[in-house]
């Protein structure tokens, strides 16, 4: 489904005049468009599932395995950092760091594939639960991998920006999958 830009425009005018302000002068007559432009690229991944994310980026190498057993082998991407908006107040998530570790399951997607799956869930009005969620699933499906971790901190504007301030609020999130989950030694190895 693509974003309605023209609706965002509409809205963005009315919020505008909800607050008292004139829409119309000058500093704000390009805003309701700037918005919409800015929505367009900030929200970018609602416009695919997850399944078309993976889609997407499904470049993988189809590992040359002469090791012959490695299935104790561990990607571990760390610290990709990403933006995304909260969707209980439309409030920025910054400074956030997204880390995924998968075990090889015979394929091994590029480390830059990683990245951009990460931006692309990010760029979703979310939750950084539901974030570090969405990515696992991505991964999953491109690399036939049932044994997926992500971990993500953020900070939230809508926590960091109003009430009490200079409250240092970092949100910390594990998604754990399969192997992840029970093998402690496994999790441990990531520390
Ligand atoms: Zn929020």
């Amino acid at each position: 489904m693509a974003i309605d830009k023209k609706l965002i425009e509409e809205s963005i005018r009315n919020i505008l005049i909800a607050l008292g302000d004139n829409p119309d002068r000058e500093g704000l007559k390009d805003t309701p468009k700037r918005v919409a432009n800015m929505y367009e690229e900030v929200f970018e991944g609602m416009n695919y599932s997850n399944k078309e994310i993976a889609e997407m980026f499904d470049k993988t190498f189809e590992e040359d395995c002469d090791s012959t057993n490695s299935s104790n082998d561990l990607v571990f991407v760390k610290d990709i950092e990403v933006f995304s908006y909260c969707e209980h107040h439309l409030a920025l998530m910054y400074d956030m760091k997204v880390s995924v570790a998968y075990i090889p399951n015979g394929k091994v997607i590029g480390l830059s594939k990683i990245a951009r799956i990460a931006d692309m869930a990010a760029k979703r009005l979310q939750l950084q639960e539901r974030l570090g969620s969405d990515i696992a699933e991505i991964i999953e499906m491109v690399t036939d991998s049932p044994n997926v971790a992500v971990f993500i901190e953020g900070s939230h504007s809508c926590m960091t920006a109003r009430g009490i301030k200079n409250f240092p609020s970092r949100t910390l999130t594990q998604t754990l999958r399969g192997r992840f989950k029970t093998d402690s030694t496994l999790l441990a190895r990531l520390r």
